[in-house]
């Protein structure tokens, strides 16, 4: 059938909404000589993603006095990134239905998860989608109503669905819309540098958070310093894709990890991040998951001299393995230690980033099938393992060229490089092995609430994930949690708007600590600071990491902030003062991934999940056609690590590492109605002693 173009337009170039005018700032503090504006409300949402439109349309809905302000009204990955059918994961609402215990277990397969997050995420997805549907998300369906489902990466049963590579972009524009037609408030392009607190019956509690804004900026307020004081705050400010070289991320997502180290708070899980093929932040960043190598396309580098090389005919011993294996990339697509063994398809990841370091550029050619391995038969769809046969024989994918495999299966792919001036069906498109999601983050009880009271987290600023995610986990992961922690705030009557102004004095030490890091004059420029940072985590914490080279990268990085302590961050024009701080928060990050990495490997962690710790002396040697791959030689994961996550936090310049069980569910015990009814009218479900 062919797709007519308007709903292929609809689908990829997804417009979004326009913001309503900011509100006025309604009060001002002065501080030392600074005059800042002050916004209060009850809560303030830091992120306009799936995740924090989410939580605030939530909250408010509620009646929760809630505010929005983010860096970037329509940046970020929610709205940004995508693959052939970004996927969201989702209770299989088709066939036969689901168990959400048995989804649970799938979610948390990768072992070092808390068991109730995941049965959590399980059977809250079931809202999570409903609700979306209910907004406007085109999410396919049969004639029945049954939701369209197909399999993906960690997952067995086919939970995943999806709208088309923009699933995210257009989950983003309806709860954007619904977060306008409610009124929230909302200030763009305002970034968030510090939360501050005040003390409240001997403790300190969550006051407000202080951010920069460009349009803020005065005589008396050279940075644009703004205040927005509230007693609840939900970091959903995305994951920290600034920290690599080499990433699928869009450019300027710095997430919120170092901003939550600045404030004391626990991260857990740095340990684990995925790592996957797709093309580039310098050009157009997607993932090529699915069906982009679904069609097998015919995967070659160049050197310097434009020589071509055949290269992935060196690892896999017959012209079938090679060719199902990168079709496995279309639902095994993030790095797996293990999967390099036994010639699967993470020897596919390996032998590209191998490409990549001896200076050669990796594409794909969709308009030529796979080169035959020498010596063996050619490409043939005759000849393909069971698996891949009955996937495309499904499809009806039998067409001669990927060109014609991919137009067949998934036309959309091919649109939405066009969108970018890329067009895949005439020219060869470069790819690599890049950095795409942080599975750790900001430690979070069962209401996404972290170790600081009136602090919460979702969406990739959560620390929910384990060492694997089924894809589409982390979009759902956003929904459910989002949806949870405006439970949780408005369970506990926090989203009322403060009665008294913030008091000067819990704003001058975080003032005075931002202007000892805002120096024009150092001699360590925020751009040295990105490409160190990025440089040692893309070369020293990627998917090849040796225990040297991780614990050298952790002194180094611990330096890089010695010297920022020291001499400050210089920039070139005052407008950039943001940008400074979130470097200089990013070097936190890094710090921080570092020294959780060392501590695991330095405990005898072995390779999961995203990274293959090699040492010569490693159980596992991967094997290629060529002979052993020696260099690539790894440890195996003990398996009591799965039961247990690595917490960091930061306290008086030192990195703090410890850690903890996985949190347990009990999978026996049932709700039973009448019991359980008062629990939760009167809101004490919310409460920690809660018992589940
Ligand atoms: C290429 C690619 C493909 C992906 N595919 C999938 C997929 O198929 N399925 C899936 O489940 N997941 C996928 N992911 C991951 C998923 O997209 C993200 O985890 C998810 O979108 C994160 O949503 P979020 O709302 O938490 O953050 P984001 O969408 O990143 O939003 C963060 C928001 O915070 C703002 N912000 C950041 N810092 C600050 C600050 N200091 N102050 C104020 N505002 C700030 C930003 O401007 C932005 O509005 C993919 C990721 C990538 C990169």
């Amino acid at each position: 059938m062919t797709i007519p173009h308007t709903i292929l337009d609809r689908l990829t170039d997804v417009e979004m909404p326009r913001l309503p005018a900011e509100p006025h700032f309604q009060e001002q503090i002065k501080v030392a000589d600074t005059i800042i504006p002050v916004h209060q409300s009850g809560a303030v949402v830091v992120g306009s993603g799936a995740a924090g439109l989410r939580a605030a349309v939530e909250l408010h809905r509620r009646d929760g006095n809630v505010t929005i302000l983010s860096q970037s009204a329509w940046g970020g990955t929610s709205a940004c990134s995508g693959s052939d059918k970004q996927t969201l994961h989702t209770a299989n609402s088709s066939d036969q239905g689901d168990d959400f215990k048995e989804m649970a277990k799938a979610i948390r397969a990768g072992g070092a998860m808390d068991e109730d997050t995941a049965y959590i995420e399980a059977v809250g997805s079931v809202r999570s989608m409903a609700s979306l549907q209910f907004l406007g998300l085109p999410l396919p369906q049969d004639q029945l109503g049954g939701t369209l489902r197909y399999q993906t990466d960690h997952d067995e049963i086919g939970r995943a669905t999806s709208c088309g590579p923009r699933t995210s972009r257009l989950m983003v524009k309806v709860l954007a819309q619904e977060a306008i037609r409610l009124g929230i408030p909302f200030f763009n392009q305002t970034i968030c540098v510090r939360i501050l607190f005040e003390e409240k019956d001997g403790e300190q509690v969550v006051a407000g958070l202080l951010a920069v804004r460009p349009k803020a900026q005065s005589k008396d307020n050279p940075f644009g310093f703004v205040i927005f004081q509230s007693s609840s705050i939900i970091l959903a400010a995305g994951g920290p894709g600034e920290l690599y070289r080499d990433s699928v991320f869009p450019n300027g997502c710095f997430g919120s990890l170092g901003l939550a180290l600045q404030a004391g708070v626990e991260l857990v899980n740095l340990t684990e991040s995925q790592f996957g093929i797709g093309t580039r932040r310098e050009g157009f960043p997607w993932n090529l998951s699915g069906t982009y190598v679904q069609v097998m396309p015919h995967i070659y580098s160049l050197d310097d001299e434009d020589n071509e090389h055949h290269f992935l005919a060196d690892y896999y011993r017959s012209t079938q393995e090679m060719v199902s294996n990168i079709f496995r990339k279309g639902y095994q697509w993030p790095f797996h230690a293990t999967r390099m063994a036994d010639f699967q398809s993470s020897l596919v990841d390996l032998a590209v980033f191998c490409e990549n370091q001896k200076g050669r550029r990796v594409f794909m050619d969709f308009n030529r099938n796979p080169l035959p391995v020498p010596g063996d038969l050619p490409f043939s769809l005759e000849r393909l393992d069971e698996d891949v046969s009955l996937y495309l024989t499904h499809a009806k994918a039998d067409q001669a060229l990927p060109i014609d495999r991919l137009r067949h299966m998934n036309p959309l792919a091919i649109e939405l490089y066009r969108r970018y001036k890329v067009d895949i069906a005439k020219d060869p498109l470069e790819f690599a092995v890049n950095n795409q999601h942080m599975n750790g983050g900001i430690a979070v009880d069962i209401w996404g609430q972290s170790n600081c009271v009136g602090l919460y987290a979702v969406g990739e600023a959560a620390g929910t994930h384990g060492v694997t995610r089924p894809g589409g986990s982390a979009l759902n992961a956003g929904q459910v949690f989002g949806t949870r922690a405006a439970e949780h705030i408005s369970g506990h009557g926090m989203a009322i708007k403060p009665q008294h102004l913030i008091d000067p004095n819990c704003i001058k030490d975080a003032l005075l600590s931002l202007e000892a890091i805002l120096k024009a004059d150092s001699p360590l420029h925020y751009s040295d600071i990105r490409k160190d940072v990025q440089a040692r985590m893309s070369d020293r914490a990627g998917i090849l990491c040796t225990a040297k080279e991780v614990h050298d990268a952790r002194i180094e990085a611990k330096e890089l902030n010695a010297r920022i302590s020291t001499h400050g961050i210089a920039y070139d024009r005052i407008s950039e003062a943001g940008r400074v701080l979130q470097w200089h928060q990013m070097a936190l990050v890094s710090e921080a991934v570092l020294a959780a990495l060392d501590h695991y490997i330095s405990h005898g962690g072995g390779s999961r999940g995203a990274r293959a710790i090699c040492d010569p002396a490693g159980e596992i040697t991967p094997m290629a056609r060529s002979g052993p791959l020696t260099d690539y030689c790894f440890v195996v994961e003990k398996d009591e690590d799965r039961k247990k996550q690595i917490l960091v936090h930061l306290q008086d310049d030192a990195f703090l590492v410890s850690e903890r069980e996985n949190r347990s569910f009990d999978e026996g015990k049932r709700s039973f109605f009448e019991r359980d009814w008062p629990a939760w009218l009167t809101g004490s479900i919310y409460q920690p002693s809660s018992d589940l």
